[in-house]
């Protein structure tokens, strides 16, 4: 690396620099450019080696400037200059600033954030060499008929002349197992080599073309188009398989046509791959895709293709919000209710969030898509900040998916299903169609219980019980991943008479395969797709038709079509009804709508079945009867009489501590503090007892800030937080400020 050289007089006279180091502290730390580095330049963005403490940390330069709060004599020098160009340039360095306040979380952690793990190392920022194997310039098909008695050699042979390009080991790992003693055959006979090179991701040929557009699409393309120059935020608002990811593709098409780059951002790439792949066949350019499956080549390679606008079109996940794009032109967020774009531990910032601020900064619009908008964009566009284009039609069929209530009150019910649902699953069976049956709680059964004593198996950790897992002879806690094997015997009273109480996938799954024999039954949750690959080959059994049965977790509700799916069933809606998570509502009708757009997407129409012990709850009334949109309407009432989002703000303060008192203390002060402050546009409730108090052997309190004004509880924040940090009682326990909160548990 040959750090570049500055001749300007003007930055040799500032030798201080402002470095982002990644640690949980506030603010930037200063450090001196040694004599010995004096001519290079310090750009905003290049990473340095800096000693701290002990130890050497790896910063990024936020500012050269030639004053510090510090003496110089206090200050230390800089060990390294690592990049001559700015890893992140002054785009999304601002964007990381604002987060950094807005979300009051250390900039150092910020920083870190937003680089790919290598470069957080101090890596040099280039593309992964890889290596490539090509035929030699003297190969030609003449040299087939020469390995007529080594069918695999010839048979490599064959494909490395169809790839002029050349073929990568990760290629040839999937598509072409045991390929090795072939290609090393081909190299010792001259007829192939191998060579290194940057790994960039290559555009695929467009393979292909948009179908004729819909009058909906074409209007939502065409109004969103109209002014592609500017920041406007538009919502696209449609059913599920209207055709929104088309008017994605169109728009893209358009503005990559102009020059300039787009930024994808999806909830979780392994539950879309046919996106990635639509967007791959038809755009026609290189594509980045960044997500969490990617090992850290992969993911620098990804980074380096989009920081270098080698890369015209990112998808990618959360993270992804950070990529530096030098020609960003739009910004896409699709399924942008999505809990995920929320990291719930650490830097907790929503992307969905920072999509807006950072299309606000960059002057470039940006795109929501959902069939279920989430209830704070519902309220922009009724407060005219956002626009709305909205898809009524499916775009390939003209069925409607029937829902309907089946009300459960004193109905015979077998592991979960009632009779009414059972036969309703034969019927569409017998017809040869296939069902979904859906419900969100994995395992077999969510406790087990003593038949002679009532003793349950409990996590010790937790306050919450310990799922029994049957296949795996296991009982998992699901909130802090403690494992045991499952007991045999009672563990107070020595019985041998334990029952599983409750019905989770693992055991519906066991009940229909007893039930219908004849019938596949694939059950799809994140025990059983753990294995890369799993899902995919569990979906193309689904895609492979003839009566079958899925049985799943919300995973199901996510991206996937299901086109001879005709049943949907859902099975356990109450608890959601009557939960004390703010947001329980708003997702319970997101689900619904969500699992029946699955249903019946082909020629044949769908039918939804709702298991509920509350069929007269407003909420399955409204959002069955007259819509999601009015639904999300007295929705929004309803958040507006409790104080929540999007109508007030949230601050949730939590701490979770080993000892009780330890974490009661910490919040008692804390709130003294805030009250302190007389900040009258500011509620504040708590401290109270989380909702789960205990959890991984911790002891959890939190304290709500709420208020009609963000200026308002910013204010307080800025003063809190410092204050929070010198509290001798914050020493000793964990905790943790999230500025709007995804819920409050
Ligand atoms: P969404 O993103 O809203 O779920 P998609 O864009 O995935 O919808 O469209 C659903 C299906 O309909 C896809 O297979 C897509 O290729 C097809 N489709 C979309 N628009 C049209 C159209 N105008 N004519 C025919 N098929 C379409
Ligand atoms: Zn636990
Ligand atoms: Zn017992």
């Amino acid at each position: 690396m040959n750090p570049t050289v500055d001749h300007s007089d003007a930055n040799n006279k500032k030798p201080i620099l402002k470095v982002a180091v990644p640690i949980p502290l506030f603010g930037s730390f200063d450090y001196l450019i040694p004599e010995s580095l004096r001519q290079y330049s310090f750009t905003p963005g290049c990473r340095v080696e800096v000693p701290f403490g002990r130890r050497t940390s790896i910063g990024v330069i936020l500012e050269q400037t030639d004053h510090s709060d510090f003496a110089l004599n206090k200050l230390k020098p800089i060990n390294k200059l690592i990049d001559s160009e700015a890893v992140l340039d002054t785009r999304v360095l601002d964007l990381l600033r604002w987060a950094s306040s807005y979300y009051l979380h250390p900039i150092g952690e910020v920083v870190q954030a937003a680089l790919p793990s290598l470069l957080r190392q101090g890596k040099p920022a280039e593309a992964a060499v890889i290596k490539v194997w090509k035929t030699t310039d003297s190969t030609s098909a003449n040299d087939l008929e020469g390995l007529n008695r080594a069918a695999k050699q010839k048979h490599i042979l064959q494909i490395l002349l169809n790839s002029p390009e050349g073929l990568g080991e990760s290629y040839l790992n999937d598509n072409h197992p045991n390929w090795r003693p072939a290609m090393k055959a081909l190299l010792e006979k001259g007829l192939a080599g191998c060579v290194e090179q940057a790994s960039l991701p290559e555009a695929h040929p467009i393979s292909t073309q948009a179908p004729s557009l819909n009058d909906e699409q074409t209007q939502a393309i065409e109004t969103i188009s109209e002014d592609l120059s500017q920041h406007h935020i538009h919502l696209l608002h449609g059913v599920t398989g209207s055709g929104k990811t088309e008017v994605y593709l169109a728009l893209s098409e358009r503005v990559i046509a102009s020059g300039k780059q787009v930024l994808v951002l999806v909830p979780e790439i392994s539950l879309t791959p046919q996106l990635t792949q639509r967007f791959q066949q038809r755009m026609g350019c290189p594509i980045a895709v960044l997500h969490s499956g990617l090992n850290d080549q992969q993911r620098l390679s990804a980074w380096h293709a989009a920081s270098t606008g080698h890369a015209r079109l990112v998808i990618g996940t959360r993270s992804a919000i950070f990529t530096p794009l030098p020609e960003l032109g739009l910004i896409v967020v699709d399924e942008e209710h999505d809990g995920s774009y929320k990291q719930q531990e650490g830097f907790r910032y929503n992307a969905r969030d920072l999509a807006l601020v950072r299309s606000q900064k960059e002057n470039i619009p940006v795109v929501l898509g959902s069939a279920t908008p989430s209830l704070e964009s519902l309220h922009n566009v009724n407060r005219q900040r956002f626009h709305i284009h909205t898809l009524k039609q499916r775009a390939r069929t003209q069925s409607i998916t029937r829902i309907k209530l089946l009300d459960m009150c004193s109905q015979p019910i077998q592991e979960g299903l009632s009779a009414a649902l059972l036969v309703k699953v034969e019927e569409h069976l017998k017809q040869g169609n296939q069902v979904i049956l859906f419900l969100n709680r994995r395992g077999f059964s969510p406790l087990m219980m003593c038949h002679d004593c009532g003793w349950m198996t409990r996590c010790k950790r937790c306050d919450a019980n310990m799922t029994y897992h049957k296949h795996k002879h296991q009982l998992h806690c699901h909130h802090c991943g403690a494992e045991t094997r499952s007991p045999t015997q009672c563990g107070d009273c020595g019985s041998e008479e334990l029952l599983a109480i409750g019905t989770g996938t693992e055991r519906i799954e066991d009940f229909l395969t007893e039930r219908f024999p004849d019938v596949p039954i694939n059950r799809i949750d994140r025990d059983t797709t753990r294995r890369k690959g799993a899902l995919e080959d569990k979906l193309q059994q689904a895609h492979a038709g003839g009566a079958s049965i899925l049985v799943g977790t919300q995973m199901l509700a996510k991206g996937h079509d299901f086109p001879n799916v005709t049943l949907v069933g859902v099975l356990d809606t109450d608890q959601a009804l009557y939960s004390a998570d703010f947001r329980a509502a708003e997702h319970l009708a997101q689900l619904i709508i969500q699992v029946s757009g699955r249903a019946g997407r082909a020629e044949k129409p769908g039918e939804v079945l709702i298991q509920t012990h509350h069929p007269d709850h407003p909420l399955l009334q409204t959002l069955l009867h007259q819509g999601y949109e009015k639904f999300a309407e007295s929705a929004l009432v309803e958040r507006q009489q409790a104080g929540f989002p999007p109508h007030k703000h949230l601050v949730l303060l939590r701490c979770g501590a080993i000892k009780k008192e330890l974490g009661l203390l910490f919040m008692h002060e804390a709130r003294e503090l805030a009250n302190s402050y007389n900040a009258k546009e500011v509620e504040i409730f708590g401290p109270w007892p989380a909702p789960m108090e205990k959890r991984a052997g911790r002891f959890r309190t939190q304290t709500m800030l709420q208020a009609n004004d963000r200026k308002a509880l910013h204010q307080l924040l800025r003063q809190w937080l410092p204050q929070l940090q010198q509290l001798k009682s914050s020493k000793q326990i964990r905790w943790s400020i999230d500025v709007d909160p995804y819920d409050t548990f």
